[in-house]
């Protein structure tokens, strides 16, 4: 996502990780029944399949009011007759109706409980469609909290936009609100005021006027989207497009921007196709090409929304003008473009089944700013950068969170996993070899739902080496490895502390001049060193602590 809260308001968290504690205290882990209706795949929502969404909907800038429908199609997995659908309060789900006939709906807080009528049988696909309406819930400080944001450009224009990673698409539009499951494609019908326009994802198929004074823009996706991926975002923009000639073919690169935005836009966005060569180059081709490329201007920081990526950073290199590593190499581009489009590949392309395996998304995307940097700056950069990321890796908790209840593991996913991300390309120590496997990765997981072990496997198999302690350490754990190496005379003894079972880190250390692959374990080996004068030097591109006397 967006991003790195974790540095900005550092104290803010602490303070609310505490308050988390003193609640998990009192209840079992501080889950509600919500959070599992939310965050679990119910046998509401296990036995039917989404195959495709016609949101159809009005936006009232004015009211900050919403309303319309979503319908909802869906392939019958196994019979049953409730079906689960998400709409969060304070909007209010106000009719179903299937084949004509009106249905009985019950509400359970944000899931909506529908009573179906007709026989489902498996392999069927029907339609649901499902009517809200209301005031959403409004963001204050997206898009960490989400909802709507209801601004105003500098011209007094209604600017508005959707965010919700995390807190969850029906926080603004009916669906079946878990990661799980991705609609096969969508339609997306949003009517605004004139003179204002809607940008959402996927391409613009239809502008149509309507008699009062409206307009009502079509827009449609063809390729599989998460929920939190649909957004809508309405102002006065204007519009400048470019072609980029990418790995499959012509890719539309198109930019939407405030009116007043536009000069300034066409400077900045010039890091669109920087982004899209150096990842096309380690991760393989763009994933959406039937959906084109968007970055649209909103009023808040940012967000990867799949085809439309979302941009507020200002305009300016680095994160809102800083550098998040220190290096200076965070300069060199303007984050929330390389950030939020690298999700693109993950998070878009490949994404997590479930929000506690977020990392997949944070750790690979952190880790490609620094891929970014190594396909225009050089390796050097690359490594200076993910480097002098570790500033703000806190080591409070494991980057997997809690799995069934809606809950994202510590903001470390972003820096902690992209240096954990680079020790393995410490590890495969072979450039060619380490893109190939980024690209397969793209490859094999292509427009799927993926869980952490589903990516442990592949990367073991790619590396050839059996990560699961590897992947312990990291991901599920929050002591760094420390690697002890004591000189004495010209014997060199070596052990890891700080590890938990089957750790396994081959690691090169420097003797002399001369590169030396030790594979160390808790237990003290000894090497023999050339001389008593030896020097040993250790590489701080591998995400572990050192003591060496
Ligand atoms: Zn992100």
């Amino acid at each position: 996502m967006a991003h790195l809260k974790s540095i900005f308001t550092v104290f803010f968290i602490v303070a609310m990780a505490q308050l988390n504690h003193a609640q998990l205290g009192q209840n079992k882990k501080g889950f509600t029944r919500q959070d599992s209706l939310r965050g679990s795949i119910t046998p509401e929502r296990a036995w039917w399949d989404i195959t495709y969404y016609d949101l159809d909907i009005k936006v009232t800038p004015a009211d900050k009011y919403i309303a319309g429908s979503n319908t909802i199609h869906y392939k019958v997995l196994q019979p049953n007759n409730v079906l689960q659908v998400d709409l969060q309060s304070p909007l209010n789900m106000t009719r179903a109706v299937q084949d004509g006939r009106d249905l009985e709906i019950r509400h359970e807080g944000n899931a909506h409980f529908i009573k179906l009528t007709k026989e489902q049988l498996p392999g069927m696909i029907n339609q649901v469609q499902v009517f809200y309406e209301g005031n959403p819930r409004e963001a204050r400080n997206a898009p960490w909290d989400g909802g709507i944001s209801w601004k105003k450009d500098r011209n007094d224009n209604d600017f508005v936009a959707s965010s919700c990673q995390g807190l969850g698409a029906s926080v603004w539009w009916p669906n079946k609100d878990h990661m799980y499951q991705e609609v096969d494609s969508m339609a997306i019908h949003v009517n605004v005021p004139n003179p204002l326009m809607n940008v959402s994802n996927g391409r613009l198929i239809k502008t149509e006027p309507k008699d009062d004074n409206t307009t009502t823009y079509h827009w449609f996706v063809k390729n599989p989207i998460n929920n939190y991926g649909v957004n809508i975002n309405i102002g006065d923009y204007v519009n400048f497009n470019e072609v980029y000639q990418g790995e499959k073919g012509d890719l539309d690169m198109n930019y939407f921007v405030l009116r007043d935005n536009l000069e300034k836009a066409q400077e900045q966005f010039k890091d669109a196709t920087r982004m899209m060569e150096a990842f096309e180059h380690w991760f393989g081709p763009y994933p959406f090409y039937e959906d084109s490329f968007k970055l649209v201007e909103v009023p808040y920081l940012g967000m990867e929304h799949q085809s439309s990526v979302t941009y507020g950073n200002r305009f300016r290199n680095g994160y809102l003008g800083r550098d998040l590593s220190g290096t200076g190499w965070g300069m060199k581009f303007d984050f929330i473009i390389i950030h939020e489009s690298g999700h693109e590949w993950f998070a878009n392309n490949i994404t997590n089944k479930d929000i506690a395996d977020m990392w997949i998304h944070e750790s690979f995307t952190a880790y490609s700013e620094s891929l970014f940097l190594d396909f225009h700056y050089g390796t050097t950069a690359a490594n200076e950068y993910v480097i002098g990321t570790r500033r703000s890796i806190r080591n409070d908790r494991p980057l997997i969170g809690e799995y069934d209840v809606n809950h994202e593991g510590s903001g470390d996913m972003y820096y902690k996993g992209a240096n954990m991300i680079h020790t393995l390309r410490m590890l495969v120590n072979d450039k060619d070899q380490w893109r190939k496997i980024l690209r397969d990765m793209n490859k094999v997981f292509y427009h799927s739902t993926v869980s952490t072990q589903d990516i442990e496997d592949f990367l073991s198999q790619s590396i050839g080496q059996d990560l699961e302690g590897f992947f312990n350490q990291y991901l599920r754990n929050t002591k760094i490895p420390k690697l002890v190496l004591k000189k004495k005379k010209n014997k060199l003894s070596y052990h890891w502390e700080n590890i938990v079972d089957n750790f396994e880190l081959p690691i090169r250390i420097i003797i002399d001049d001369e590169i030396v692959l030790i594979n160390p374990t808790a237990s003290k080996q000894v090497l023999k060193l050339p001389s008593d004068k030896s020097v040993i030097q250790t590489d701080p591109a591998y995400y572990v602590e050192y003591k060496l006397n």
